[in-house]
């Protein structure tokens, strides 16, 4: 038997596809859907308003002492539940996908003192029930030790034209250029695969899946296949 919680990691580098596929998944399994990234997103954005220079890292630590950090889970337009994360009672919402965030959200994450503090939350969301768990670090450190661990990634030219289309539709700039975007991709995965904690690396027991050429629907059908099969394989 599997033990409960059940905890589906999925791990893998900026528009790898990882959010709609843990939607997908989430609602198919009718688990909860954690996106990890939007709680690194939202800590960097209380960091911006809050006139903090990301750069400096005492202040980073002082306003993780002060803020009002909820984390609750809410419907989303399917049905499922996600998560939602408010600081000092405000869920910053869309402005979470926007270049400037993306600009400094690697920077943020790579403090080791905002990294123990939200994977801690990551593992009590856990203890309320079963989850889907999308981010870098969720195979390797924060359930090191669940049976389901998934790496997607994709090639890095598809991963630009999804970024670029995602941020177009959602109009925070005009006609986002694939080329910046890609390059943006670059640097923050180089930033998030070469810092000293947590790094963004493949857990050794993890299923590899490339989804350059699959729809979001088909690299969650190829999740689910697999999580069926370890169910099965394990009653
Ligand atoms: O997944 P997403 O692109 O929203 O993540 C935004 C950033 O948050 C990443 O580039 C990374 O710096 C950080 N992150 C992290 N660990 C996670 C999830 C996200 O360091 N588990």
């Amino acid at each position: 038997m599997i033990s409960s919680p059940v905890v589906i990691a999925i791990d893998g580098p900026s528009a790898s596809g990882k959010s709609s596929v843990s939607r997908l998944v989430a609602e198919a399994l009718n688990f909860r859907h954690v996106d990890t990234g939007s709680m690194y997103r939202a800590f960097t954005w209380k960091v911006l308003e809050s006139g903090i220079d990301p750069k400096n890292r005492q202040q980073v630590m002082d306003l993780i002492r002060k803020v009002r950090l909820e984390c609750d889970f809410i419907e989303n337009e399917q049905g499922g539940l996600r998560l939602r994360t408010r600081l000092d009672g405000t869920d910053p919402g869309a402005v979470l996908r926007s270049p400037k965030i993306e600009a400094h959200v690697s920077q943020i994450a790579a403090i080791p003192e905002v990294r123990e503090w939200l994977v801690q939350r990551q593992r009590d969301l856990a203890a309320q029930g079963d989850l889907v768990m999308e981010g870098r670090d969720i195979g390797t450190i924060v359930f090191p030790e669940t049976i389901f661990k998934f790496y997607l990634d994709a090639n890095p030219k598809i991963r630009a034209q999804r970024r670029a289309r995602d941020q177009n539709e959602a109009g925070f700039a005009k006609a986002v250029q694939v080329e910046s975007v890609e390059s943006a991709i670059a640097e923050r995965d180089h930033k998030d695969s070469t810092r000293m904690v947590s790094p963004l690396k493949v857990a050794d027991d993890a299923i590899r899946i490339d989804t350059s050429l699959h729809t979001p629907q088909d690299t969650a059908d190829i999740v689910l296949k697999h999580i069926r099969s370890h169910y099965l394989a394990r009653k």
